[in-house]
């Protein structure tokens, strides 16, 4: 039985052995950490990220001249990236197939980086069948006058829905200003359920409490709410990935954290690129074991 997320790279990990250049670039200019600062970020935090980012595929969120220049959200080769950047074909809507890119080690990492990457987003299914969906996401996105305590509050309901049909959920922090209630889940069904299920499970809490609540994108009706992003599960969409940098101020980081600390959270982006040693610290303590790891079957709504 399939167990989620799979191991990661063998250990010892091995020094990624990628050059860097431009290591002196400042990427995050108000917070003023560089392109080294970052490929050191990644190259500590690579073997707590590569159990959720490796062998998924991935956009990336390129930024060549730092956040506050041009920024784009890649989802295929230039011809560019190193050796260890792969790809797997996946098939078109027009019956096509077009290469995406995976990783499945550090070394894939950092070639990123070395490519001006500050974000990694991944697909909800692994590179051995991309048709098999293996974690649902909702995505709460509150509207601009909420606070981060009614965000938490949230998190926490959907969680107590999910449990009362039988699924175990985890929380991460989106680095934003959100939070993602992850649904790890084992593959057995296609993509069509799975956005499904989604679908519904958003529409119904929309429906049990409109006043909180909202599962529709409109921005004109959010107002007040929050909105539960429940189109991160479909087929060829992304959820950024737990331990992914931010293209966004201070540098902040998207980070995994327990149900019981999330509530006494008071900032919704407590961590940034300058804490990987905080993090591979706290990634060994009891509030994150087990994180994102759970054998369970999408039930039927
Ligand atoms: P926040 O907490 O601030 O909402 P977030 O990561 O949830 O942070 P969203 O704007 O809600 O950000 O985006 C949700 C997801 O949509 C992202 O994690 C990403 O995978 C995907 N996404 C973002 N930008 C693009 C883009 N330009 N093209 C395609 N998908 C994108
Ligand atoms: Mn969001
Ligand atoms: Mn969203």
């Amino acid at each position: 039985s399939a167990v989620v997320p799979e191991k990661a790279a063998p250990s010892p990990v091995p020094e990624p052995d990628v050059k860097i250049t431009s290591r002196d670039r400042v990427v995050f200019p108000d917070s003023g950490q560089t392109k080294g600062a970052l490929a050191d970020y990644y190259a500590a935090i690579a073997p707590l990220m590569l159990p959720f980012a490796g062998r998924r595929p991935i956009s990336l969120v390129r930024c060549p001249q730092g956040r506050a220049k041009k920024c784009f959200f890649q989802k295929h080769d230039s011809g560019a990236f190193g050796d260890a950047v792969h790809h797997v074909p996946i098939r078109e809507k027009d019956g096509g197939s077009e290469d995406y890119l995976y990783v499945e080690d550090a070394r894939g990492i950092l070639q990123c980086v070395q490519m001006g990457t500050i974000e990694f987003h991944g697909w909800g299914a692994r590179t051995d069948d991309v048709e098999a969906p293996d974690r649902m996401v909702f995505d709460l996105d509150p509207d601009e006058g909420l606070d981060f305590a009614d965000v938490k509050q949230a998190a926490r309901d959907i969680r107590a829905r999910l449990s009362d049909i039988g699924l175990v959920s985890f929380a991460m922090l989106s680095g934003g200003k959100g939070v993602h209630v992850v649904v790890p889940l084992t593959p057995g069904h296609n993509w069509e359920a799975h956005k499904d299920f989604a679908r519904r499970f958003a529409e119904a809490l929309s429906i049990a409490e409109p006043d909180r609540f909202i599962a529709t994108m409109s921005k004109a009706k959010r107002k007040g709410k929050i909105f539960i992003d429940w189109l991160r599960n479909q087929r060829g969409s992304t959820a950024v990935v737990p331990y992914s940098a931010r293209a966004r101020s201070g540098a902040p980081v998207a980070v995994p954290i327990g149900w019981n600390e999330l509530k006494k959270m008071k900032d919704a982006k407590p961590f940034s690129i300058d804490d990987a040693e905080k993090l591979v610290e706290r990634a060994t303590g009891k509030t994150l074991a087990g994180w994102g790891a759970a054998s369970q079957k999408l039930p039927d709504l």
